[in-house]
């Protein structure tokens, strides 16, 4: 059993890599779809006003706490998050699982070319995986069915949709019945990385918890966005007073 808490009212499972591995290993072995989202303090803010984006985590089968600020807020609030467990570590290790039982993907999201290039890189890495299929993620609803009709055709074991947030998450709830792949996991840029097309901030600030720091300094116009963070951290201190 995976041990789910809420903070500020957004469910997130207190496991860390090995568990989320485990987990998210066991679901290509379930009948139907299995969801994975990686959320971190943007969207557990953004889901305190956008109630689709909070029943689409709440209905997801692995929520790890992606995002530095869920784990000092946990400590804060004594609600027992473990480690901070990223979607692209944990992206890592399910390719790696792919690999070894030859597993299929499809991969959904980011701009022209970039799935191809990341299915690419994920194939020299990973030469016992199958790609399933890739495709861009700028498309218009129209082409909606197409597009899951295909994923579905292609008969991958997983889709993982890089949309960005929160709209892969809504995206995925919202077909969830129509998917048939094992397992449907968000992962935000995690398509860039894997292409390549971005960089993932050295270890170092990893290590330190300032991964958000370095996207500030690479991103600069993403500030309004990330101010999310210090409102969060005031509202979990507000909240524990
Ligand atoms: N993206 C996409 N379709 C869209 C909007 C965004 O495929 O309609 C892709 C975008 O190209 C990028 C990824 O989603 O590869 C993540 O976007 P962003 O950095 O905004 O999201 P985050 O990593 O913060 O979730």
């Amino acid at each position: 059993m995976i041990k789910r808490i809420e903070i500020m009212g957004v469910p997130i499972d207190a496991v860390d890599m090995t568990e989320a591995e485990a987990h998210a290993s066991a679901f290509f072995e379930q009948e139907s779809l299995r969801v994975i989202y990686t959320p971190n303090t943007e969207i557990v803010m953004a889901a305190q006003q956008d109630k689709i984006l909070l029943d689409a985590i709440k209905a997801a089968d692995l929520v790890i706490p992606d995002g530095i600020g869920l784990i000092y807020a946990s400590r804060i609030l004594k609600k027992g998050l473990k480690e901070r467990v990223t979607g692209v570590d944990l992206m890592g290790r399910i390719l790696s699982y792919c690999n070894q039982q030859e597993k299929s993907i499809y991969i959904l999201g980011g701009k022209p070319g970039v799935a191809q290039q990341a299915c690419a890189n994920i194939r020299a890495r990973f030469p016992h995986l199958k790609i399933a299929g890739f495709r861009n993620g700028y498309f218009q609803e129209y082409e909606t069915d197409q597009i899951i009709k295909e994923v579905n055709q292609s008969c991958a074991d997983i889709l993982f949709v890089g949309l960005g947030a929160p709209k892969q998450e809504k995206w995925i709830y919202q077909h969830r019945k129509a998917l048939e792949t094992k397992i449907a996991m968000g992962v935000g840029g995690g398509v860039d990385i894997w292409a390549g097309t971005v960089k993932r901030a050295p270890v170092i600030y990893q290590k330190l918890g300032l991964e958000w720091f370095y996207r500030l300094l690479k991103e600069p116009w993403r500030y309004k966005r990330m101010m999310s963070l210090p409102k969060f951290m005031i509202k979990v201190l507000f909240s524990k007073r």
